[in-house]
């Protein structure tokens, strides 16, 4: 009996001091709203619970617990990591080698129970505690020879590193963050796919091509055909290896700018990205692969026009690695506002919905080496972002009904166009904002409304007009603007915008709800240029022998706009690509 409850006592750790000289090196902005906010994340054996007490500026507590960890795995990175966290005062910090999914779970909970009380994870990384005062003659040197460096521990980069495996290639796989996941864990639609066996299951005509025109149309043509021909092309396999990891994606639906249902997600219908990067992560641990968490590659070994490794900075450590060739998946530069403003100076102050490690450096180190970049400008809004918490809100809100209005309570564009004319239409809008809203009855049959009411993002009200002054607009205008919406929808025809679709329900129902929204950066569709083979190509247009890359680091596939479902497709099929290329090229 003792040790059934032994191994099903709850994990706890309640921490509650930090050291004073610590604090003293603190920021003295104010960097959180105070309180306590819970987040859970499914570990390895169970559901984590992570909760934070902040105060203004301070990462008082970390309380984990999890009841179900494996021993001696989880179950340390449940006992250690609250005690990590509140040292470093950020939650980027060191997983428990072995035990990645319980690290990811309680890093990544207590990353978004600090986005919840409005932290800036990037200012929190650049004052982290547990650095302060590292000597800088403690480094110790150490070489490493192998025969594939696959920088970045994505989408990409796990999935080039499988294959790798698969084909009993020596590698190493470098990931600057504590985890694992990077931006792909963030993808929440599916994977574009097309002529694959489940449409065939399902009856869905589908073609490559129509795949490929769909993605240049979405594009704005601005993408490499060629490139875009690969994707479409090599699609279905991409299906077909994922199966045979174990990471089946059987669903398949609509999404924007398809011709056909192609959209291919988990069957439960949960988000893609931390679904593969969950599966990806049972596959390395199968095959046995050890991701070199904490290290960044800082720099590209270039010797006679050749890339022949990577130097790198771990924790303690600094890295030479000598390789026959090198795999650039370190992601895009969505979290790197210094990068993206001095490509878009229009951006600047824009919020972002990327992970901390989108910051570019594979763009960076590529270029050093010669590369040649495209579409580097291309950057995507996404135009419902709550901007306290860079919190995504969903499109399905605005396809489930919703509107938007501006500070004079007036709606000012179709709402259901594409992103980046929605985000150009708010940035035109007094204060560059606006507010979604929402009733009672969209909030019922739309689940994900229940995260943003449950961290304080909406303003509620019994009446229109109280909304309104709520939010400090004219409440006669904006009770005429939902009087109007309401007319437009039950005659299904919206004379002001012209909006056709996410019309089926009025928004009667109180209490009414409003978000403040604006846009926020979402995806980079430019970087270093590649051709089919994932090699990257130099300013005389030439391949750089020994570089590859694959993934959000590289450029020219999504052209002028991202289509959902093409992300993740880019990682799986640019991802196995590169590898396929690499392997070759050394030679096994
Ligand atoms: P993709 O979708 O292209 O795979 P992701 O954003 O999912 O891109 O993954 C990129 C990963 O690369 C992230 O986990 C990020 O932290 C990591 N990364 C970025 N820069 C470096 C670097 N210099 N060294 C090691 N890892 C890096």
């Amino acid at each position: 009996m003792k040790k059934i409850l032994g191994l099903l006592l709850t994990l706890s750790l309640l921490l509650m001091l930090v050291p004073t000289a610590l604090m003293e090196a603190l920021p003295e902005q104010t960097l959180f709203t105070p309180g306590t906010y819970t987040v859970e994340k499914q570990g390895f054996g169970g559901p984590i619970t992570v909760t934070v007490t902040v105060s203004e500026n301070l990462i008082e507590s970390v309380e984990i617990t999890g009841a179900s960890e494996t021993p001696g795995l989880g179950a340390v990175a449940v006992d250690l990591l609250g005690q990590r966290i509140v040292d470093a005062q950020t939650p980027n910090v060191d997983g428990v080698s072995g035990a990645t999914v319980s690290s990811n779970a309680i890093i990544a909970a207590a990353t978004e129970a600090l986005e919840s009380a409005g932290a800036d994870i990037a200012l929190l990384d650049e004052f982290r505690l547990d650095k302060a005062g590292d000597g800088e003659a403690e480094r110790k040197q150490e070489e490493i020879t192998t025969g594939i460096v696959i920088v970045g521990a994505g989408g990409a980069g796990m999935t080039a590193a499988i294959m790798a495996k698969q084909a009993g290639v020596d590698f190493v796989i470098l990931e600057k963050m504590p985890y694992v996941g990077g931006n792909t864990t963030k993808a929440t639609g599916g994977m574009n796919a097309a002529e694959t066996h489940y449409q065939a299951e399902q009856n869905i005509a589908d073609s490559v091509a129509q795949f490929a025109a769909d993605t240049m149309a979405g594009g704005h043509n601005l993408n490499n055909p060629d490139l875009v021909q690969t994707l479409a092309a090599n699609s279905a396999e991409a299906i077909n290896w994922l199966d045979s990891i174990g990471a089946e994606l059987p669903k398949v639906s609509f999404s924007g700018g398809a011709t056909n249902a192609r959209i291919h997600a988990p069957a439960d219908g949960s988000g893609v990205g931390g679904y593969l990067v969950e599966k990806f992560s049972d596959k390395m641990k199968e095959l046995g692969i050890e991701v070199m968490l904490n290290t960044k590659a800082t720099s590209l070994i270039l010797e006679d026009g050749r890339v022949t490794g990577v130097l790198a900075e771990g924790e303690n450590t600094d890295y030479v690695i000598h390789a026959k060739a090198v795999i650039l998946a370190s992601g895009g530069f969505g979290a790197n506002e210094d990068m993206y403003t001095q490509y878009r100076p229009d951006l600047k102050g824009t919020v972002t919905t990327n992970a901390p490690g989108a910051t570019g450096d594979g763009i960076v180190m590529a270029l050093e080496a010669g590369a040649a970049l495209v579409d580097i400008e291309q950057i995507q809004l996404h135009p419902t972002v709550e901007q306290t918490t860079s919190m995504l809100i969903t499109e399905s809100v605005r396809g489930d009904g919703a509107i938007l209005v501006n500070q004079k309570g007036e709606r000012f564009i179709n709402e259901m166009e594409t992103r980046d004319v929605v985000s150009a239409a708010e940035l035109e809008q007094e204060g560059q904002y606006a507010y979604i809203i929402f009733d009672q009855h969209l909030r019922d049959n739309l689940k994900a409304t229940e995260k943003y009411v449950k961290n304080g993002l909406t303003v509620q009200a019994d009446t229109i007009e109280e909304l309104a002054e709520k939010l400090n607009i004219d409440p006669a205008t904006l009770a005429k603007t939902l009087g109007d919406w309401n007319g437009f929808v039950e005659a299904k025809n919206d004379p002001q915008f012209g909006r056709t679709t996410g019309m089926n329900d009025a928004l009667v129902t109180p209490p009414y709800y409003a978000i403040q929204i604006a846009p926020g950066i979402h995806h980079t569709m430019g970087g270093v240029k590649i051709d089919t083979t994932a090699h990257v190509i130099n300013e005389a247009g030439e391949p750089i022998p020994g570089l590859f890359a694959a993934g959000e680091v590289t450029g020219g596939v999504h052209g002028g706009n991202r289509l959902g479902g093409n992300a993740v497709a880019d990682i799986v099929v640019f991802g196995r690509i590169a590898a396929q290329s690499a392997i070759e090229y050394i030679g096994k």
